[in-house]
């Protein structure tokens, strides 16, 4: 049975740097981080993507945004600012399969992205 990187992560199997998590969503620092902080958020519930977020699971997207910019104001950036990103498959880069999204600040981030 193949397991789920996040899954595993939300569950405390797999150790981070857990910033914050409560009965839905889980924040914990990105081992490779772009930027001076970059957290990631996840649902606690396997969800592989956004493409998944249809029907009464739209709703998910909400408590996420929000845990997102509770990590953003815990870390310090609502001030200077930072971005919300969400890979969505192959184009995008998304490399891990479970609903995740990027918290990056402490710098100032180019736009477009590549
Ligand atoms: P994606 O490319 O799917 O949008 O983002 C996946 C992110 O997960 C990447 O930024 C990567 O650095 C991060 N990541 C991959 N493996 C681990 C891990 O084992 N622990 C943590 N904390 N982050 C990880
Ligand atoms: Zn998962």
């Amino acid at each position: 049975m193949s397991t789920c990187l996040f899954c595993e992560i939300a569950s405390g199997r797999i150790k981070a740097e857990i910033i914050h998590q409560d009965d839905d969503y889980v924040a914990f620092r990105d081992v490779n981080p772009k930027a001076p902080s970059h957290v990631l958020v996840v649902p606690r519930r396997h969800i592989s993507g956004l493409n998944e977020l249809v029907g009464p699971d739209c709703g998910l997207a909400d408590g996420l945004l929000g845990a997102g910019v509770a990590a953003a104001h815990a870390e310090g950036l609502a001030p200077g600012g930072y971005r919300f990103v969400i890979n969505c498959g192959e184009d995008a880069g998304q490399s891990v399969a479970h609903l995740h999204l990027h918290v990056l600040g402490g710098r100032p981030l180019a736009w477009p992205p590549g």
